[in-house]
């Protein structure tokens, strides 16, 4: 069992700007915006980060993407960035895998 923010989020015990959900993944609006939209897209399941994941996940992470797409498009996002922070080093701060979905401005790269 997660003990992460986002699992108080997926167990409705704090409240999120939720944007969808179904059985398998939760998505909701990041509080601390870094572009004019930045939604969140999480596994319901408790993977601490992308790196530990398994090959039993493999739906789970493509269905995740799918949901980004689905996402972006019900919304007629047409570009956008997709980012996954695995490690604090890589800027993850939230220990529950994470999909970030930015857009709204345009974006440098390489990313800071
Ligand atoms: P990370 O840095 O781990 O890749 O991203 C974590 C994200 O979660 C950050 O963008 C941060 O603003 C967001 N976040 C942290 N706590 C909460 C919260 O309680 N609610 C929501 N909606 N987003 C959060």
């Amino acid at each position: 069992m997660s003990n992460s923010i986002f699992q108080d989020i997926i167990d409705k015990k704090i409240p999120a700007e939720i944007i969808y959900e179904d059985d398998l993944v939760l998505a909701f609006n990041d509080i601390s915006p870094q572009a004019p939209i930045h939604i969140l897209v999480i596994p319901k399941k408790p993977i601490t980060k992308l790196s530990t994941s398994d090959d039993g996940d493999q739906e789970l992470l493509g269905h995740l993407l799918l949901v980004v797409k689905k996402i972006t498009a019900d919304k007629n996002i047409l570009d956008y960035r997709v980012t996954i922070n695995n490690g604090a080093e890589a800027g993850q701060t939230v220990f529950h895998l994470h999909l970030h979905i930015l857009a709204g401005r345009t974006f440098g790269w390489p990313p800071g």
